[in-house]
């Protein structure tokens, strides 16, 4: 939830943040010197003392604490996970040499206790280290705001990003049942296009439904074109701000980098939704690639755009993944190799079937398409079969 905090109001969140970042700082150095790891013995030894330091309220000293305990928990289970080297090495070193130490603004866990919503007049009051600061009003999208007063649990994080506060607020929804899927939407993703969807039923399902064979029927694509010309401009800017390497050129770059990563964020979460509402609409299944061989898939020359690609592609696949759950649609991941040399119609596979980027044409029966459609559709046709090879097994369980 976004907040929009009067002046008055932001420099009270600002300074609270800056109140308990302070805190959890001192905490995190007691904790490192004296090597108490378990937040009820952190607590034992420093509450008293961050109480009256910090002027911090009953639970915002304990959630400071326990926000600090959770953090060396975190970086012990990194350091065993091997996530900062091997021991001794130098990353690994650094790593445990200091204590850990929060940025001023760092996100800090508020609970019910501290905050409340009132979701007819959309204002929280929450604790400050000021005092409450009521009526500070926040505002989300219709969809946000009705889940929001439905399922909201537990703690909400307060943060602040180029000037913007939000409330990461937590909502818990029971799965509905999952439908048994007429067939599935096979999803292709792409650069030029992000997705690409197309239908595919099966064969039994197939022979007394309207001949879905036609070139392209029921496909869709997503362009990517609005997406690839700010990510376009974004490289032109850092290449322009490298140059100068100045603090605020940093911060700039930095501001810059968030907002391309919001807006491609968005732009999923869009196609997600559509995608998953046209399953829903048709009974469909979906049928994702399995994302582990991604990077095989996208052979660009520049590394850092298939970084890019596979983060947004990952990105997408987890919306879909989830927004499906969430409407009961069943999701499938296949095995992704040979989906764009491979003929829909026929199942010629052959990388001579691919003549451009866009179009499709088989060797063998002459079949054309455009190629993301041709791809899609493979998807869904082994969505359709690897279905139906699990549920063999359920219905022999
Ligand atoms: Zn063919």
């Amino acid at each position: 939830m976004r907040l929009l905090p009067t002046p008055e109001q932001a420099a009270a969140l600002e300074a609270t943040l800056r109140a308990v970042n302070r805190a959890a700082n001192e905490v995190s150095e007691i904790a490192f010197a004296r090597k108490i790891h378990a937040g009820r013995d952190l607590r034992r030894v420093v509450y008293g003392q961050v109480r009256a330091a910090f002027g911090l309220g009953s639970q915002p000293a304990q959630h400071t604490i326990k926000k600090v305990a959770d953090a060396y928990t975190a970086l012990r289970a990194n350091l065993r996970n091997g996530t900062y080297g091997p021991a001794n090495s130098p990353r690994r070193l650094k790593a445990e040499s200091k204590p850990i130490s929060f940025r001023p603004l760092a996100a800090q866990p508020f609970d019910d206790r501290c905050l409340s919503w009132d979701h007819d007049a959309q204002t929280i009051s929450i604790w400050t280290s000021s005092g409450r600061a009521k009526n500070v009003a926040f505002t989300g999208s219709a969809g946000q705001l009705a889940r929001l007063r439905e399922h909201r649990r537990g703690e909400s994080d307060l943060l602040s990003r180029d000037g913007m506060w939000f409330l990461l607020a937590t909502i818990e929804i029971p799965d509905p049942p999952l439908r048994e899927p007429a067939g599935f939407l096979g999803v292709d993703l792409g650069i030029a296009n992000i997705a690409t969807t197309c239908p595919a039923t099966p064969p039994a399902a197939a022979a007394t439904a309207t001949p879905a064979a036609g070139a392209g029927l029921g496909a869709a694509r997503y362009s990517g074109a609005k997406l690839n010309a700010v990510r376009h401009r974004h490289r032109e800017l850092r290449r322009r701000l490298q140059a100068k390497a100045t603090k605020s050129a940093q911060r700039l770059l930095k501001k810059r980098r968030r907002k391309e990563a919001r807006f491609a964020a968005d732009t999923n979460h869009v196609i997600a939704k559509r995608i998953v509402t046209e399953a829903q609409r048709t009974g469909h299944g979906i049928a994702l690639e399995d994302l582990q061989s991604i990077r095989d898939r996208v052979r660009l020359r520049k590394p850092q755009r298939v970084t890019l690609h596979s983060w947004s592609f990952h990105q997408l696949g987890g919306f879909i993944t989830y927004k499906a759950r969430r409407a009961g649609v069943a999701v499938i991941h296949v095995d992704p190799a040979y989906t764009s040399r491979q003929c829909s119609a026929c199942g010629h596979t052959d990388r001579h079937n691919r003549p451009s980027q866009a179009t499709f044409s088989c060797t063998s029966c002459g079949f054309a398409e455009h190629a993301d459609v041709n791809a899609a559709r493979n998807i869904a046709t082994r969505g359709v079969a690897d279905w139906a090879v699990s549920h063999a097994a359920d219905d022999a369980a």
